[in-house]
């Protein structure tokens, strides 16, 4: 691998078909299979990604707004795009770009039966969200005759799939309320086939929802974190890969005296003499405030080395006392080697979050096709 001279994010499209691989391992091979490339595919670059599993064979990929949509079919993607949460004033370009809304109230639903018809369409593809539990976006089952009472005889619309979501499906103490949900799904979807006589496919699994309730993943699976190489437990952490892994160099190093200060407001004081490390990314490229102070640590020739003092917009300072380490060295922030679910948790926050943080100013690198 070349040598790393800038912050980069490095792309293994390779763990990502391990990944994929992985992930369609645990599921029935009839079963579609929706890859979730939302937030520029977890912070990644949703076009490298999207492209990457077009070639794999994914049945369907997720966005959440239409404007990430747009982006794909710029990009010469073909897959059929289920948009999770189109805005209404964007309707005319989730048509425009053949994207498949998820309607999830009786408001979107009449908005887009409107907007189809101003657009002449036949037939549109739509995906109806329902809600079991989760209490974000959806419909509640009183409104399957209000849905019906839409649709009969409007020709604008084909409702192609019924889906709803887990609000726990990473948590085993949750499995009674998770089976509920899963339950009521099934419910909606006897009465909504009863009173509307058609049968559209359903889905409800998301990655963990895959690895924890595979009996219920009807004919679709969506999964995001799990393609990335995050399965929200350590024994699935051990089976995926890292997609993503932000590397830097180590600009500067310092001899720190005891008692001198480091970094803005002199957070940082150095309790002996110490050894110090300046980096170049900051809080402007998604490593937020709350991973300085002592809070997180980055691997440094395979140590670990806390952030010290307050993180800054384009830099972060390291403690490297002890470490073997010298200016122009590589530093591993999460990825290959420094799981991102571990960073992210010595924050009390989640793998989901740093990786959709990290900032356009950091140069996506694809290493291993
Ligand atoms: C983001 C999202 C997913 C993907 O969830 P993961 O936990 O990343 O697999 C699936 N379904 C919906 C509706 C989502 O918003």
């Amino acid at each position: 691998m070349p040598k790393v001279k800038e912050t980069i994010l490095e792309l293994d499209l390779e763990a990502l078909e391990h990944n994929y691989n992985y992930l369609r391992s645990k599921i029935h091979p009839s079963t579609m299979f929706l890859a979730v490339v939302k937030a520029f595919a977890y912070g990644s670059d949703s076009v490298i990604i999207a492209k990457k599993l077009e070639k794999l064979g994914v049945d369907y990929i997720a966005v959440a707004y239409a404007h990430e949509g747009r982006v794909l079919r710029e990009a010469g993607i073909k897959t059929p795009i289920l948009v999770l949460h189109a805005q209404p004033s964007n309707y005319a370009m989730v048509i425009k770009n053949c994207l498949e809304p998820s309607l999830y109230s009786p408001r979107v639903l009449r908005e887009f039966l409107k907007t189809s018809k101003t657009e002449k369409q036949k037939a549109y593809p739509v995906h109806l969200k329902f809600n079991t539990g989760l209490n974000r976006l959806g419909f509640s089952e009183n409104d399957i005759d209000y849905i019906a009472g839409q649709v009969e005889d409007r020709k604008e619309l084909k409702i192609k799939s019924i889906f709803s979501h887990l609000a726990a499906s990473e948590d085993k103490s949750e499995e009674e309320f998770s089976q509920n949900q899963i339950k009521s799904f099934e419910k909606i979807a006897e009465e909504f086939t009863s009173k509307l006589k058609i049968r559209p496919f359903m889905h409800i699994l998301n990655t963990s929802g895959i690895f924890n309730y595979p009996e219920a993943q009807f004919q679709m699976v969506r999964s995001g974190i799990g393609l990335y190489g995050y399965g929200n437990e350590v024994r699935y952490d051990a089976k995926l890969r890292p997609v993503a892994t932000l590397k830097t160099i180590i600009s500067q190093i310092h001899k720190i005296e005891p008692n001198e200060s480091v970094g803005y407001n002199r957070a940082f004081i150095a309790g002996g003499t110490k050894k110090t490390a300046t980096l170049p990314l900051g809080h402007a490229d998604g490593i937020g405030r709350q991973y300085g102070n002592g809070k997180a640590s980055v691997l440094v020739n395979n140590m670990e080395a806390p952030i010290i003092g307050n993180v800054c917009m384009d830099m972060i300072m390291i403690d490297v006392t002890g470490i073997d380490c010298k200016e122009g060295d590589e530093v591993i922030v999460f990825g290959k080697g420094h799981s991102a679910e571990i960073f992210a948790a010595q924050v009390n926050t989640i793998s989901y979050e740093i990786l959709s943080g990290i900032s356009y100013r950091v140069k996506r690198v694809v290493t291993r096709v």
